[in-house]
């Protein structure tokens, strides 16, 4: 399988005025194509530190990828450094001139001399045109390897990569191969967790291969696979994905990218079914990320913040003897918050969370990170769980907030699947 490096080039990239979307772009779209990449280099616009980039670059890979430093300034130095390199020299395409001319005269200038410099390329080049721009990008073969260069802007260097990259690609190195990634989230399982369940198959896989990668309150199962095609991929994924789901469980929210916000939402909307919410230390978290789905007004009625107790009495009907008995961090609070959500807003389902984030406020017997979450759903059911949660404030409330959400997510799956045993 050929190999490629990405060279972005521009100053900006290494003062940190500019953060590098181009090296992400391209690099996902040869990993699509099935072209490995190894390494990734930035350079600032000076043209021997570009020819040396280049010049190592090609040492080791089949295909080196620049982007950036087309432009017509003088700091735009990427030609100069890649014929530098390769030891050729830059010529002036007429056809190139002609047409920046007409552009420019459609607007109704005159092309600056400067412009011309668009139209200088290394000899023998191919030219990529460039719909988007004036910069036109090419394609340089030296031995049997490939240099290319592509504009640093976004919009022009994109579709450049879509339409005349990867076909040439394809075409010189004759790729048959595709890859294709599935992602397994998970929320409630550390990683070491995970590890112990699917550590075996995470070492033996090569193809699919499987990485394990922790987010904010979820813990990720990224399976790739590599094949002749969409379809062969997918059946790889597929394969393995069932092992996974028999050792994980339920614990797997989604395999196509959804939140676990969207995944109970949908979960509502497929039971006609609406919601609400009584969130303490979560602040409102849970809204937000219920909120943050798109069509979620058909079953989100809204939420409460009761972080004190008095708020938790008056607005979610909390009595403040429960409150005094078992404190506000307790499973039977947890549980009337959830059940005075319910009331209020007139939902079918409720979740509530009550808990410490810290740093401050815990002690031994109700320690920071000691949480209660709880679900009100139909026909007076009530669960609740007391949860040991690390991290610093913003983690526990984050991981809070996700358990909530699949503790409801549970509950409305489980209701489902009562009334289709029922039948
Ligand atoms: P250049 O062709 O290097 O003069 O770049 C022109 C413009 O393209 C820059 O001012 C940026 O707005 C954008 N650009 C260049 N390189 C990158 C990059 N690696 N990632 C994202 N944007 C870039
Ligand atoms: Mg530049």
């Amino acid at each position: 399988m050929p190999s490629a490096e990405i060279i972005t080039v521009g100053t900006e990239l290494l003062l940190g005025q500019l953060v590098d979307t181009n090296t992400a772009t391209i690099a996902a779209c040869l990993a699509e194509i099935g072209i490995d990449v190894f390494r990734e280099t930035s350079v600032g616009d000076n043209e021997s530190r570009i020819a040396q980039a280049v010049t190592e670059a090609l040492a080791r890979a089949d295909v080196v990828i620049c982007a950036g430093g087309l432009g017509p300034t003088v700091d735009d130095l990427t030609r100069e450094g890649i014929v530098a390199s390769v030891g050729t020299e830059l010529v002036l395409d007429p056809e190139v001139v002609f047409d920046l001319r007409a552009f420019f005269a459609s607007f109704g200038r005159q092309m600056s001399p400067n412009n011309a410099r668009q139209a200088m390329f290394p000899k023998g080049a191919k030219i990529l045109e460039n719909p988007k721009g004036t910069a036109p990008g090419f394609a340089l073969a030296v031995g049997d390897k490939l240099v290319i260069a592509l504009p640093g802007p976004p919009r022009e260097m994109e579709p450049m990569l879509r339409e005349h990259v990867v076909p040439l690609l394809r075409e010189t190195f004759a790729l048959g191969q595709t890859i294709a990634t599935r992602v397994l989230r998970t929320t409630g399982v550390s990683e070491s967790e995970i590890d112990a369940k699917i550590g075996d198959l995470f070492r033996a896989s090569v193809n699919p291969s499987i990485a394990v990668l922790a987010h904010a309150g979820e813990v990720h199962v990224k399976i790739t696979a590599k094949a002749s095609s969409r379809e062969a991929a997918a059946a790889l994924i597929d394969q393995l994905e069932a092992e996974i789901r028999r050792r994980l469980g339920d614990c797997i929210f989604s395999a196509d990218g959804s939140s676990l916000a969207a995944v109970l939402g949908g979960e509502l909307r497929a039971r006609g079914w609406t919601i609400a919410t009584a969130e303490s230390c979560t602040g409102g978290l849970i809204g937000s990320m219920i909120t943050a789905v798109p069509g979620s007004s058909e079953y989100y009625r809204g939420g409460v913040i009761a972080y004190s107790n008095e708020a938790k009495t008056a607005l979610l009907d909390v009595a403040a003897a429960t409150i005094e008995l078992h404190g506000a961090v307790s499973e039977e609070v947890a549980s009337a918050m959830a059940l005075g959500a319910k009331a209020a807003f007139g939902a079918r389902v409720a979740l509530a969370v009550t808990g410490i984030a810290g740093p401050t406020g815990g002690n031994e017997q109700k320690p920071v990170g000691l949480v209660y979450i709880a679900v009100a759903s139909e026909d007076g059911r009530l669960e609740a769980r007391r949860l040991h949660l690390s991290g610093d404030r913003e983690t526990v409330a984050r991981r809070a907030a996700l358990a909530a959400l699949m503790l409801g997510w549970r509950a409305s799956r489980a209701a489902r699947e009562d009334v289709a045993a029922d039948l």
